[in-house]
């Protein structure tokens, strides 16, 4: 594999960003390498500057589920800007893409829209907090949810990767809300809210953390949540900028039939331009400004370049036979890496969410972030490594959820299933 392009690239913009690149796990730290530089996308496929191509499964780290620049999506988003990038001012396009966002989650009955999924989270806080008058917040190990002052604590994706419990800069004051609980442990959770339940304005989680790799819910976890946020009046809020559209049409929500009072979502909604969304109860989404007291604005917000590409994916999404297509593909891939992991005699644990999914290096059940940890990573470096030089991309850490998109063919699944059978057998 050649990435002499890549490697020059890499230099000078060490020279011009931190660490080169504009977002941390980019840089391939936790796989102990040089990042690729790319040149462009379509499909199912990747391309970096030295021309090298690569089946891809980071796709953005999610949104683009209809695959790269899907032809409905760039039609649209041509359309979009002959007619001007940003108006700051309110459009038809943003009525269409709550329409299709509350068809998917009836549990929105009001959305605003922000530029970026940690928007979307910093925001239903402040919202939560604002609507019960309370300010303790409580998250659950290994859930990411976005880089928000008082949520960078046990929080998973780079701060997993890099081991920082807590980021730098970080005031104890603002982390001192924050109660940070094990995913999955309906004990620990009744307890704390035996002690704390009134002073605790929301609960929020990822209902399947896919920055920790891709871990499940119990489903009697979930309905604990619901039936114990109800009696002590707190707002449960689902991060859904992950799951949403990817678990299921209707997100975990959906899937595991638990209705949130708030919901956060990005990724998907966006078509792979910046975007964020926030909504939930009526009752309480009126106290976001202008008409209540909790103020939340953006000079982009509903910008309708990425309302139109959010639209145009929602559309094609909303068709009954996409799901059975992508189940498909995820399922023969699902198949092909068990097997494949069997064959060349190594232990795996492989979890699956709809179009999410994460192969862990370890024989423990995963279930938390705990055992998440028990993966070896010294393994997932050389598979990762093994991946791409056979031409299939996946992220950079064992600690990131991987994703398939409607563009991902028969073909690719099994020079995919190939690949890992190579890798696996040299592990
Ligand atoms: N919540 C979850 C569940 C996420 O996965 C992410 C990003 N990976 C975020 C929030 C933050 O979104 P963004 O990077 O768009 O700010």
């Amino acid at each position: 594999m050649k990435t002499k392009k890549s490697q020059k690239l890499y230099k000078k913009a060490l020279t011009l960003m931190p660490g080169g690149v504009n977002s941390p796990v980019r840089a391939f730290k936790a796989v102990g390498g040089n990042p690729l530089f790319i040149a462009k996308a379509k499909g199912s496929k990747i391309y970096d500057v030295d021309g090298n191509e690569y089946i891809d499964y980071v796709l953005s780290w999610g949104p683009l589920i209809l695959g790269h620049a899907h032809p409905a999506v760039v039609k649209a988003l041509k359309k979009a800007v002959e007619r001007g990038t940003s108006y700051g001012a309110p459009t038809e396009l943003e009525i269409e893409l709550a329409k299709l966002v509350k068809k998917a989650f009836p549990s929105i009955e009001k959305i605003r829209m922000v530029n970026s999924g940690t928007e979307a989270t910093m925001s239903a806080i402040r919202l939560a907090r604002g609507f019960t008058k309370r300010d303790k917040v409580i998250k659950f190990e290994g859930c990411y949810h976005g880089h928000v002052d008082g949520l960078l604590v046990s929080a998973g994706s780079g701060g997993a990767t890099f081991g920082i419990p807590d980021s730098l800069g970080v005031p104890v004051s603002y982390t001192k809300e924050t109660i940070v609980l094990p995913f999955n442990d309906i004990e620990a959770f009744r307890a704390t809210l035996k002690e704390h339940g009134k002073e605790i304005a929301c609960v929020i989680l990822e209902p399947v953390i896919g920055n920790m790799g891709c871990i499940l819910p119990r489903q009697e976890f979930l309905e604990a949540l619901r039936e114990e946020t109800e009696k002590y009046e707190i707002v449960l809020i689902f991060d859904e900028v992950m799951t949403g559209f990817r678990v299921s049409f209707g997100g975990a929500q959906s899937y595991f039939g638990i209705k949130p009072d708030l919901t956060c979502l990005g990724k998907v909604i966006g078509g792979g331009l910046p975007v964020g969304a926030y909504g939930g109860k009526k009752e309480i989404m009126s106290f976001v400004a202008p008409e209540g007291g909790v103020y939340q604005a953006g000079t982009l917000s509903g910008n309708p370049l990425a309302v139109s590409a959010g639209i145009e994916t929602l559309k094609i999404l909303s068709k009954a036979s996409t799901y059975k297509k992508l189940d498909k593909i995820m399922q023969h891939l699902e198949e092909g890496l068990k097997d494949a992991a069997k064959r060349a005699g190594i232990k795996v644990k492989f979890y699956r969410a709809g179009t999410m999914f994460c192969t862990y290096f370890t024989e423990t059940d995963v279930i938390d972030a705990r055992t998440a940890k028990t993966s070896d990573t010294e393994k997932f470096k050389k598979f990762f490594w093994g991946m791409l030089e056979r031409g299939v991309y996946i992220a950079p850490s064992q600690f990131e959820a991987g994703f398939i998109s409607l563009a991902h063919t028969q073909k690719d699944i099994e020079k995919t299933v190939k690949a890992a059978y190579e890798v696996f057998k040299k592990l």
